[in-house]
């Protein structure tokens, strides 16, 4: 396939790189999300010159036009995966293949041109040729890769944009819980919904996150950490970033699935070894009520909310205008999480083939 050849970057080192001893500063506390790497990895994408200029670049602003469509219209979608490093040094990425499978999803749905899954992975790939070195080995550290499109044409007319921009930037991330996984309070979002039938619920673009910021600010307020949102009929969906698994009594675990909920990379692997297992998983739907009552009777013995950043979180407790249910305690999450993790940082067998050497 000629379109899928791997592309040739063209490299431009950051002559102002931070040093060995400011990088092992910044690794040593990473946080999440406010330290980069020194550099990005830019591809051009044009109507009439699909994929092109591929390049990787010192890290730093991006010349856009003011009249650049995403500023206006939000034609934009993500991506969020880590690397790992092993004990060996050798750095590991987990199922690039889906993200970058998401990724043209998101791309169909936000008009934008689909990235073939051999340039996602080939991205990853050139930046960290250069970036190697930004790749932690704390205990849970890891560098998170945060591949991004937008439309870049200059237009104010409302169409798919000629002219789209793909790029990666990395960021060093610690240990997501400090001292310890520890279950959140889940606010119950009464008034705003995160997606609709038809909408881009399944789709990664920022508006969704636009649109989950004032529900968010509304769970601080009420002393809680993440915001819970159902559709139209009262289904559970999802929390603003992760997915929701619910265990049962009797060894069936439930994850709601729909055409308005993202699909978790974390949640599939999760699900995939709790059959491994022996354990019977369902994608299907549950209610507001459905959960109560199950946690009520005893018929739901575990909750827990997962995603690429923390992977497994329990929830503690769910918390509306109405009423605070606290939600029972299990293993089942926290093992999944072990057993995951492991496999992520090489220290348990691979049996799925999920993880990619960069
Ligand atoms: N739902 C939403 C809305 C998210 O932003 C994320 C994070 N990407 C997830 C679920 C979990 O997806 P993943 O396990 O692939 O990180």
């Amino acid at each position: 396939m000629t379109d899928t050849a791997p592309l040739t970057f063209a490299v431009t080192k950051n002559l102002a790189a931070k040093t060995a001893a400011q990088r092992e500063e910044i690794l040593a506390n990473p946080g999440f999300g406010t330290n980069f790497t020194d550099h990005m990895v830019d591809i051009c994408w044009s109507e009439n010159g699909g994929w092109h200029r591929p390049r990787v670049q010192p890290y730093g602003p991006i010349p856009l036009d003011p009249a650049a469509a995403v500023l206006h219209y939000g034609q934009e979608i993500f991506e969020g995966i880590k690397a790992y490093r092993h004990a060996d040094g050798s750095v590991h990425t987990f199922r690039p293949d889906r993200n970058a499978a998401r990724l043209r999803n998101s791309a169909r749905r936000l008009a934008l041109p689909e990235l073939p899954t051999e340039y996602f992975i080939q991205s990853l790939r050139e930046l960290i040729a250069v970036d190697e070195a930004w790749v932690p080995s704390g205990a849970d550290q890891s560098l998170y890769f945060r591949p991004f499109m937008f439309a870049k044409e200059a237009f104010l007319g409302v169409r798919p944009a000629k002219k789209v921009a793909y790029y990666v930037i990395a960021s060093p991330a610690g240990a997501y819980f400090s001292g310890g996984v520890k279950p959140v309070r889940i606010w119950l979002s009464e008034n705003y919904s995160r997606a609709g039938k038809g909408g881009t619920g399944a789709a990664k673009t920022g508006g969704n996150y636009a649109s989950s910021l004032l529900p968010q600010s509304e769970a601080y307020a009420k002393g809680c950490d993440q915001v819970v949102f159902l559709d139209q009929d009262r289904n559970v969906e999802e929390l603003g970033g992760m997915n929701v698994v619910f265990v049962f009594k009797d060894g069936r675990i439930l994850t709601p699935q729909s055409d308005s909920i993202l699909e978790g990379i974390t949640r599939d692997s999760l699900l995939q070894l709790a059959e491994d297992r022996g354990l019977t998983v369902e994608r299907g739907s549950i209610t507001l009520g459905e959960w109560r009552q199950g946690v009520a009777s005893g018929d739901i013995v575990e909750v827990f909310a997962c995603g690429t950043a923390a992977v497994v979180t329990p929830i503690g407790a769910l918390v509306s205008e109405e009423f605070e249910d606290e939600q029972p305690q299990g293993e089942l999450a926290l093992s999944l999480r072990e057993e995951l993790t492991d496999i992520q940082y090489g220290r348990r067998e691979d049996k799925h083939g999920w993880l990619v050497r960069l």
